[in-house]
């Protein structure tokens, strides 16, 4: 924490105003006892070598909770300098009594006031839905800004998410997803794009580091640079995928069990070999939170009982996917499935693999999805590979 009130005379002391030296706040020290001005109870002023000068509770902070980290603290002053660099005036942890919550940092806007929660900590949906609603009530306008030390970054473009860091993806104008976050250490902003989910909690996606000297509070709004090409990472995504042939998974999910029993009980194959079309990076498969080739062999299998030459509306699959399946994910947010099963159906259409009729209309052609033996499936997979070379852009 970086501001307290005197607990005498009540005078706020915000630790990053240049007139707070370490020497003059020894000398404060000596005299003057602190308060958290949320929850008013007793806080200590630390001075040490190795962190900068900060308060911290002597109990927990009712209204704060956990124990802040260095690191937020640190990204808190950064991004409170990285609004006043651009002339933006900005106030460290402001509280509003009136919803019992504290802004990392606020700052006035083109008469807007702007929350900034700068989340370095794990987050349920529902705290942060009940956050955001709390600062409308206010009509105070809410930036979630992700802690970058919650992005786990694997590989060139591979990623480990917390359940939580989904609810952090954001859409440009042109329909693209993104995720921006701020990393104090590295002082600057990370931009991931081309985000697509390998399993759920393996993300591929490019990244792109920004100095906060580099971006305004207005690319912030609206990053320019956003774009899809998971061609990009080609490579490591069909690495990616070879391994989870060769290497059974030691921890199986309830839906992977449950795909598992499915296909062994309709193809005798087990889950290694679930098909090479089961492994397509489509921009909108971020949105289901699921394994790619879980969604994509659901899609697949309902394909599968369709005849050859039959046409077929995508309404069909959907119902051959939900009967077959029945996975509670697949019903509960129906629009976005649909979204999500047209995309893949227009992309194996481009690929040649089904054709297309009219729009969500396709035609079965003469082709097995499920193949028994890994060395077909190798081959298959091969082929795949030869079609994304071809389309540049997946
Ligand atoms: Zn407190």
């Amino acid at each position: 924490m970086l501001v307290a009130d005197s607990s005498e005379d009540k005078i706020r002391i915000n630790l990053v105003d240049p007139r707070w030296t370490k020497e003059a706040l020894m000398e404060l020290k000596k005299t003057t006892s602190f308060i958290c001005p949320s929850c008013r109870t007793p806080v200590q002023l630390k001075i040490g070598e190795t962190r900068i000068p900060h308060f911290a509770h002597i109990n927990t902070c009712s209204i704060q909770g956990e124990k802040e980290s260095l690191y937020h603290m640190d990204g808190k002053i950064q991004l409170h300098d990285w609004l006043q660099n651009q002339g933006i005036k900005g106030e460290l942890e402001t509280y509003y009594p009136s919803i019992k919550q504290r802004a990392d940092v606020v700052a006035e806007i083109d008469d807007e006031t702007i929350c900034f929660e700068f989340q370095c900590a794990k987050i349920s949906e529902q705290e942060k839905l009940a956050r955001t609603n709390g600062y409308e009530k206010e009509q105070l306008s809410v930036k979630w800004i992700l802690g970058g030390n919650r992005v786990k970054r694997l590989k060139t473009y591979e990623y480990r998410f917390n359940h939580f860091v989904w609810d952090f993806i954001q859409l440009n104008s042109a329909g693209i997803s993104y995720l921006l976050s701020y990393c104090s250490k590295l002082k600057a902003f990370i931009l991931l794009d081309s985000i697509v989910p390998f399993s759920k909690q393996t993300i591929f996606a490019n990244t792109t580091i920004l100095p906060s000297s580099q971006l305004s509070f207005q690319q912030f709004l609206q990053p320019t640079n956003v774009s899809w090409e998971p061609v990009v990472f080609q490579k490591q995504w069909m690495m990616k995928r070879d391994r989870f042939r060769n290497v059974p998974k030691v921890h199986v999910s309830k839906k992977e069990k449950r795909l598992q029993a499915l296909i062994y009980e309709q193809y005798g194959i087990p889950l290694t070999l679930v098909p090479s079309e089961a492994f397509i990076p489509l921009k909108e498969a971020w949105r289901l939170k699921e394994a790619v080739y879980v969604w994509q062999t659901i899609v697949l299998h309902a394909l599968e009982s369709i005849s050859e030459g039959e046409v077929f509306h995508l309404q069909r699959v959907l119902w051959l996917m939900n009967r077959n399946v029945n996975f509670e994910h697949f019903t509960q947010e129906k629009d976005i499935v649909q979204t999500v099963v047209q995309s893949y159906l227009n992309k194996l259409s481009t690929l040649g693999i089904i054709h297309k009729v009219k729009r969500n209309e396709y035609k079965k052609s003469n082709y097995s999805f499920f193949l028994s033996s890994y060395e077909a499936i190798q081959k298959r997979d091969k082929q795949m590979d030869t079609f994304f070379r071809q389309k540049r852009k997946v």
